[in-house]
C-alpha cells in the first residue's frame, strides 16, 4: 500500500509571509501540493480563479457548506474561506504532502478531525515588521490593514495549539526550516511503526 502523505497546516498573522514561503517551497517540491481554497473575498490584482483561490459568491459558498464540501471553513475579516475536502483527501491518499495555508479557526477544525496533521505557525521578526509587510504588499486599504493587524494580534493567542514556530526572517531560511520540519515529521516513530511491525518484528 502506498504511504499516505502528510497534511501540513500553515497559519500565522496576515502579512507574516505564509503565501510567500509556501509558493517558494513549492518551486522545489513536486512531491507536495498546495491546496487551493475557496473564498468569498474579491480577487486581488493578478489573482486567478482556480490557481490562487476559487472565488465564490456567498450563495455558492453556503451551498458547498451544506453539501459538506469543506474540510474546514471560517470567516476571516468578513469573508468566508474554506478548504475543499475531496481534493485534499485524495492527494493525501495518493502520497502527496498537502499544505493548507489557513487561519487559526480553520486550523482548529482540522486538528479535531485530523489530529495527525502537522501544525506550523509563521511569525514575522516583529510586529513593526508585520505592519510594514502588510503595507508594503499594497493589496489592502488602510481600513482593511487595521482590521488585519488587530486580528493578527489575537491570532498569537493560538500559538500553543501548533507544533512548530516558523520565524520568517528571510524567505530562504524560512523555506529551509519548513523543509526540516517536514523531513523530521516523516521520521516520527508513530508514523513509521506499522512498517516496522510489518518488516522487522517477528510474531
Ligand atoms: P501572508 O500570506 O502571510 O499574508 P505574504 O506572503 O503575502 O503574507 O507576505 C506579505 C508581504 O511581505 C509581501 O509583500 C511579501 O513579499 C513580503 N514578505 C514575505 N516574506 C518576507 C521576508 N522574509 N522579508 C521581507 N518581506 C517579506
Ligand atoms: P487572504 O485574504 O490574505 O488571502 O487570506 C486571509 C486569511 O485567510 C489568511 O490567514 C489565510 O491563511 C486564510 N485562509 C486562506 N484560505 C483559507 C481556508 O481555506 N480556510 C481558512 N480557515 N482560512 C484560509
Amino acid at each position: 500500500m502506498k504511504e499516505k502523505g502528510l497534511l501540513i497546516v500553515v497559519s500565522g498573522p496576515s502579512g507574516a509571509g505564509k503565501g510567500t514561503i509556501c509558493q517558494e517551497f513549492m518551486k522545489s517540491h513536486p512531491d507536495c501540493a498546495l491546496s487551493v481554497s475557496a473564498t468569498t473575498r474579491a480577487p486581488r490584482e493578478g489573482e486567478v480563479h482556480g490557481v490562487n483561490y476559487f472565488f465564490l459568491s456567498h450563495d455558492e459558498f453556503k451551498k458547498k457548506i451544506d453539501e459538506d464540501g469543506f474540510l474546514e471553513h471560517a470567516i476571516f475579516c468578513e469573508n468566508y474561506y474554506g478548504t475543499p475536502k475531496d481534493e485534499v483527501l485524495r492527494m493525501i491518499e495518493s502520497g502527496k504532502n498537502v499544505i493548507l495555508e489557513i487561519e487559526v479557526q480553520g486550523a482548529l477544525q482540522v486538528r479535531s478531525h485530523y489530529p495527525e496533521a502537522v501544525f506550523v505557525f509563521v511569525i514575522p521578526p516583529s510586529l513593526e515588521e508585520l505592519e510594514e509587510r502588510l503595507r508594503g504588499r499594497g493589496t489592502e486599504s488602510d481600513e482593511v490593514i487595521a482590521k488585519r493587524l488587530e486580528r493578527a494580534k489575537a491570532e498569537f493567542n493560538y500559538v500553543p495549539k501548533y507544533n512548530y514556530i516558523l520565524v520568517n526572517d528571510t524567505v530562504n531560511d524560512a523555506v529551509k526550516r519548513l523543509e526540516a520540519i517536514i523531513t523530521a515529521e516523516k521520521c516520527v516513530m508513530t508514523r513509521n511503526y506499522k512498517s516496522i511491525e510489518e518488516n522487522f518484528i517477528e510474531r
